[in-house]
């Protein structure tokens, strides 16, 4: 497979961009999920023309629109930032990035719940970085995360599943032929996380033929992608399986089909990691030679090193 094309804040990569010439090395990004990534760096404050050393930068006003002051002297770079940032987009489009991981709580890069203060000085987390919410905007349903949202497993997961998933639709060749391998191959990662989009997304297959290409693309990965924006739940991932189990009815004993329900009963109740049911149903798919199955990459969706579905 060829590496995922992700921006990345780079002072998470261990560059020592920030204001005060240090950085913010995540060796979970860098060395586990970096064997799958190739990055593409992005430090909005060093790349916007400011210095390292510098002053800090805070948000202040709005939360809606806040402004980007310096901490001490209070000078307002606002709109410098927002015109680099419009240009930083443009460039980026090019380079086809599956997904972004920002460093939490910058005034510039944070995605979510950064500091901005009013005007006697109180912090209130509810802002978004200017640098960050360009991005957001211009890219509304790229997969995003922070650094910090990352450290939980479900968070991470489903973050991972997004961005292979993408990259994998990247990859799909022009043709219906490509498209129905493509959709036949997700339809059960696409049901755990919206059975809605599974429907929607079978009926826009079923009237392809009817639909020129570039639509047909376009309108695909736009379903695709709010599909994968919803996250999978207990209950959700427990239908999906259920539904598995039936293409075993005819072979498993009544012993082994109650061992399974009871399996998939345990990870519903949050007893078992979703990885016991799915490596059961993986074995039986093999074992009684189920092609559909097998090329479920709900049931192998990324590299094991990943070690994911592996929490309650
Ligand atoms: S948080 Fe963003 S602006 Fe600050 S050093 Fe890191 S990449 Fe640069």
């Amino acid at each position: 497979m060829e590496k995922i094309k992700l921006g990345i804040s780079t002072c998470l990569l261990g560059e020592k961009v920030r204001y005060d010439g240090g950085h913010k090395w995540d060796p979970f990004l860098t060395d586990t999920l970096g064997q799958y990534v190739e990055f593409v760096p992005v430090c909005p404050e060093v790349e916007c023309g400011y210095g390292i050393p510098r002053e800090s930068f805070r948000l202040v006003g709005e939360s809606q629109s806040p402004h980007l002051v310096t901490s001490q002297t209070n000078h307002d770079h606002t709109e410098r930032m927002i015109q680099w940032a419009k240009r930083k987009v443009m460039e980026l489009k090019r380079e086809n990035l599956c997904g972004f991981i920002f460093k939490s709580d910058s005034p510039s890069s944070g995605m979510e719940r950064v500091k901005v203060y009013d005007q006697n000085g109180i912090p209130t987390r509810n802002g978004v970085g200017i640098f960050a919410r360009v991005f957001m905007e211009h890219f509304p349903l790229l997969p995003v995360e922070d650094e910090g949202r990352l450290n939980d497993p479900k968070i991470r997961e489903n973050f991972i599943e997004r961005i292979f998933t993408l990259e994998r639709w990247r990859r799909v060749g022009e043709g219906m032929r490509n498209l129905i391998a493509f959709h036949t191959q997700h339809e059960l990662l696409i049901l755990a996380h919206s059975p809605k989009h599974y429907q929607m997304l079978g009926r826009l297959v079923a009237w392809a033929k009817e639909i020129p290409w570039k639509d047909l693309y376009k309108e695909y990965e736009r379903f695709l992608l709010e599909a994968l924006s919803m996250k999978t739940t207990p209950k959700k991932n427990a239908d999906v399986l259920q539904h598995v189990m039936g293409y075993f009815k005819g072979q498993l004993s009544a012993e082994e089909k109650k061992e399974l329900r009871e399996l998939i009963d345990l990870y519903r109740q949050g007893k078992v990691p979703l990885i016991v049911p799915i490596t059961l149903l993986n074995h039986y798919a093999r074992q009684y030679d189920q092609p559909y199955l097998k090329d479920q990459y709900y049931l192998h969706p990324h590299p094991v090193e990943l070690r994911l579905r592996n929490h309650v």
